[in-house]
């Protein structure tokens, strides 16, 4: 699954190839994938709508138009191909915007999971889902006083730090690199962290987010960015799918488990 560096990633990939052209029309080729819009209805509003900017907030991508956004999520395997609209459709292509320069973006889902949903601009954020979601890393309300009351729960932190409406876009692979680098054992009650260790996982939050950033993401399963390239982050895995390798700091070996069935990757020596 895409996290968010790799999110990040395709909407900096597709913004110099697509931002400022306008929609000639669309194809929707898989109904369900723009509900609850038609095919008619998902054509009649993009049609003459210029894209001014992509935006992103967690793992949403937000193509904003003239005076409406797609809210676009990539779920398990989407990608986004920016292709001359005169190519045929490929089997995966499932919905493709073809804009007036003769150029088309085609999303493509072999799993079919991803949505493409049409919203009003001005009440997007005010709205479900992006409504349910909490603050990424850096943003200013994610403080240790925040979290300290999220936290009164005796679920895992692991667990609670995969809820996005806690901390948003942290996924499996870098919930397991935040709690190593703040020195958490995954399976500690949440409620039994300390002000301080709740800084120190805003801290190590922000540094691995934004080193994966820079370097495109993981890209550990299938999933490869808009132009077929994949992340360089997974090099730099601390304890993620090292299970048995020494640890960089003790030596000791990572171990793996599972926590909330997500497997879970920790050096039991470090993670006390
Ligand atoms: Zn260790």
């Amino acid at each position: 699954m895409p996290e968010l560096p790799e999110v990040e990633t395709v909407k900096e990939t597709l913004k110099p190839l697509i931002t400022g052209k306008t929609v000639e029309k669309t194809a929707v080729y898989y109904e369900k994938m723009v509900m609850p819009e038609t095919k008619e209805s998902f054509n009649q509003l993009l049609k003459n709508q210029i894209l001014n900017t992509i935006s992103r907030y967690g793992k949403y991508l937000l193509f904003e138009f003239t005076s409406v956004t797609l809210l676009v999520h990539l779920r398990m395997e989407g990608k986004f191909y920016v292709k001359e609209a005169r190519l045929p459709k490929e089997k995966h292509e499932h919905v493709t915007i073809f804009f007036t320069d003769g150029t088309s973006l085609r999303y493509h889902d072999v799993r079919k999971f991803g949505t493409l949903t049409l919203k009003v601009p001005d009440s997007i954020f005010d709205n479900p889902p992006l409504n349910k979601l909490g603050y990424e890393p850096h943003h200013p309300n994610l403080t240790k006083t925040y979290l300290k009351q999220k936290f009164k729960t005796t679920r895992s932190i692991k667990t609670v730090l995969l809820d996005q409406t806690i901390i948003l876009g942290l996924g499996n692979i870098y919930v397991d690199e935040v709690l190593f680098c703040a020195k958490i054992n995954p399976l500690k009650p949440a409620n039994k962290l300390t002000t301080n260790q709740c800084e120190t996982i805003i801290h190590c939050a922000g540094k691995i987010i934004d080193k994966a950033i820079e370097l495109g993401g993981s890209s550990i399963r299938t999933y490869l960015n808009s132009l077929g390239i994949s992340g360089k982050f997974q090099n730099e895995l601390t304890v993620h799918l090292r299970a048995n390798e020494p640890c960089i700091i003790c030596e000791n070996p990572i171990k793996k488990i599972k926590v909330g069935g997500r497997g879970t990757y920790y050096c039991s020596h470090c993670q006390k």
